[in-house]
């Protein structure tokens, strides 16, 4: 599949059916479902896991094993809804095993990511993870950035990012979950802040923390 038809898509639909043709790498051949995405076209926040795992390979939909409901559980206590939100991950097809995914894997797959940001335009993107902020950011370390939110240039606009610690390594970490639990309980005043830091010139992401 050419990348022109990926950039071309003009709708969440028209993606996850482009994924259903996926023969962009090999993770088609094992898949069970496909995982595109779910939630709202209008989401004003967009949560970026790795990859999808065995329970979303058996569902068709990202983050709804134990990670999954831990993430669920932390959206309805700020008092959202997963529908409110999108929720993606790098590849759309689970790696066998849950091996990590493959460089050419996640190479394959990004532009089903990039077109998604650019069609719901979210005014947060999330990253689940280091996996997946290492997939936009290759330098930065979770255990120095988690919960600080920061904005960057990222397809020719501003765009603001906010790592958090992957809820599956949180899970059964105390110390993790917790910090994990108070950094998601900033989100809705970083979008309050968005709003605010929108004429803000600055360019350099790790000078400009809104927290
Ligand atoms: N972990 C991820 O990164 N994504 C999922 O969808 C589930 C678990």
């Amino acid at each position: 599949m050419e990348e022109t038809l990926i950039n071309n898509a003009q709708s969440l639909t028209e993606i996850e059916k482009l994924v259903s043709e996926c023969e962009r790498c090999s993770l088609y051949k094992t898949k069970i479902k496909d995982v595109p995405g779910v939630g709202s076209e209008k989401a004003d926040v967009m949560f970026i896991g790795e990859a999808p795992g065995k329970d979303e390979d058996i569902q068709g939909e990202p983050f709804v094993g134990a990670a999954g409901k831990f993430l669920t559980e932390m959206i309805e206590n700020i008092g959202w809804k997963r529908s409110d939100v999108y929720i993606v991950n790098v590849l759309k097809h689970r790696p066998p095993n849950n091996r990590d995914p493959l460089a050419e894997e996640a190479d394959a797959c990004w532009p089903f990511l990039k077109r998604q940001i650019e069609i719901i335009q979210p005014k947060l993107i999330v990253f689940l993870g280091r996996h997946a902020m290492n997939r936009f950011f290759p330098n930065l370390q979770i255990s120095k950035v988690h919960g600080q939110a920061f904005r960057k240039d990222y397809i020719n606009k501003k765009q603001v990012f906010l790592a958090l610690y992957h809820p599956a390594a949180a899970l059964y970490n105390g110390g993790m979950r917790s910090t994990l639990q108070s950094d998601f309980n900033k989100i809705p005043k970083i979008l309050d802040l968005v709003a605010k830091a929108k004429d803000s010139k600055k360019d350099d992401l790790s000078q400009e923390k809104l927290f």
